[in-house]
């Protein structure tokens, strides 16, 4: 029997007060161990859906099952195989780097782990601040504290929400390397970006979002060779 797929997305919607359609009948389907770059513009929908599977979006209508599990059956389980990187910086600014992942771990019901917070930290070269508190980091350390603490309970299908808006280039390539690193080891990563050159750095398949709408699924390889010479003039910001 084949696996379910890691996401599945049947006609989700969502309105912001009844006018405003952020997302408009989405069916998605994410197979289990790609690498899926959403790309859109400002307003798309890109972190609205992210949000919806994450819960912390209420979606209008439709359905959302994650590894075959429907969150409208079981809301709570399912999302435990799910990480999220944010956007926006998440962690209590007066905790150190060890506490902030301990915390996590707590919420996802797992208990204290020390070694997987430092096999977690390590990755993300970060192993000599586990005792720092995080408001005394670098913005490049605190990005990959906000990746350590998406990872550390193990999830199984990751989101990232535009990982590389706004970092310098040597920390871009890091952050690059590791999205494919999970990958290989078999984590499922849907990743939201406005860069064509990421999505086409690291995606396996790419979808275009805008105004909600999701104009477009297509393997990035196929996407490329269509696009040709003229992928260098296509803007998504
Ligand atoms: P960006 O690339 O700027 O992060 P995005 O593709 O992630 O954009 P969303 O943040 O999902 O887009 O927003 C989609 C639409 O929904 C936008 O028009 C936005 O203004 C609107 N929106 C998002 N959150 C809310 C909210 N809480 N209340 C009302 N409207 C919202």
């Amino acid at each position: 029997m084949s696996s379910p797929p890691a996401l599945e997305l049947q006609g989700l919607t969502k309105s912001y007060g009844g006018k405003l359609t952020a997302l408009s009948d989405v069916n998605l389907s994410i197979r289990p161990g790609e690498i899926f770059a959403l790309l859109g513009p400002n307003g798309a929908g890109k972190t609205t859906l992210i949000g919806s599977v994450c819960g912390l979006v209420k979606k209008t209508s439709g359905k959302i099952l994650v590894f075959g599990h429907d969150l409208d059956v079981d809301p709570v389980r399912p999302r435990y195989e799910v990480g999220l990187v944010p956007q926006e910086i998440n962690f209590d600014p007066f905790f150190t780097v060890a506490e902030s992942l301990y915390i996590q771990q707590g919420y996802y019901g797992q208990r204290r782990d020390e070694a997987r917070v430092m096999e977690v930290l390590t990755a993300l070269n970060l192993q000599n601040k586990a005792d720092s508190i995080t408001r005394a980091l670098s913005g490049g350390m605190k990005r990959r504290l906000l990746i350590a603490k998406a990872l550390v309970h193990k999830p199984r299908l990751v989101f990232l929400d535009e990982p590389t808006a706004g970092v310098d280039v040597e920390l871009r390539r890091d952050l690059w390397n590791y999205v494919r690193k999970l990958a290989a080891e078999g984590t499922t990563i849907v990743l939201t970006t406005h860069y064509l050159e990421e999505a086409e750095e690291l995606a396996d398949r790419v979808g275009v979002i805008n105004e909600g709408k999701l104009l477009l699924v297509e393997e990035k390889k196929a996407l490329l060779r269509r696009l040709g010479e003229k992928r260098l003039i296509v803007a998504f910001t």
